[in-house]
């Protein structure tokens, strides 16, 4: 069974994770969907509330989600997973994404890290940028699953 992890910090999910998850559970057995701790600093989102809208938004039955503190590639290695699977937005993700592969690559040979093009729509699309244009009062509608609007929404006003 071929196991592939998509890590990231997931705060929030957007549609754009959304699609690179749901793309990478067409082409893999099982994806994990990792949330990782030490990617934030000071999150919106406790890592519990990050698992539970992932869930409630990606409804494929080859799709787990699990949480991480440590070293992905230990993560990787302890549940078997064959990839890392990424998505690329911009150019400005290439330098970035390309150290952490090649890191990854020389801890642990045995992994592959997979990326997965953006599509047009989602690139500009960033966690940052949905939390940004959602304080100021923008609509975010078009950037996160419907499942978790209300939750953003809230949460960036302040209200819970
Ligand atoms: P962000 O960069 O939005 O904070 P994460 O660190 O949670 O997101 O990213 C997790 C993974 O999802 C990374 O591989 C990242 O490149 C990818 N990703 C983030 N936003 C998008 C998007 N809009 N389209 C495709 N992939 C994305």
């Amino acid at each position: 069974m071929k196991i592939a992890i998509c890590p990231g910090s997931f705060d929030p999910v957007t549609l754009g994770h959304k699609d690179i998850i749901e793309r990478t559970a067409e082409l893999f057995d099982k994806v994990i969907v990792l949330v990782m701790s030490n990617s934030v600093k000071s999150p919106l989102f406790s890592l519990e509330e990050r698992m539970d809208m992932i869930k409630r938004c990606v409804n494929m039955g080859n799709v787990e989600v699990d949480t991480y503190n440590g070293l992905l590639v230990n993560y990787a290695r302890e549940n078997n997973a064959v990839a890392i699977v990424k998505g690329l937005r911009a150019v400005s993700d290439f330098d970035y994404e390309f150290q952490q592969a090649l890191t990854n690559k020389s801890l642990y040979p045995e992994i592959e890290t997979v990326f997965i093009a953006a599509r047009g729509e989602n690139m500009f699309l960033s966690s940052s940028m949905v939390k940004e244009v959602c304080r100021l009062g923008g609509d975010v509608s078009q950037f996160v699953p419907g499942e978790i609007l209300d939750d953003v929404i809230k949460r960036c006003k302040g209200e819970k």
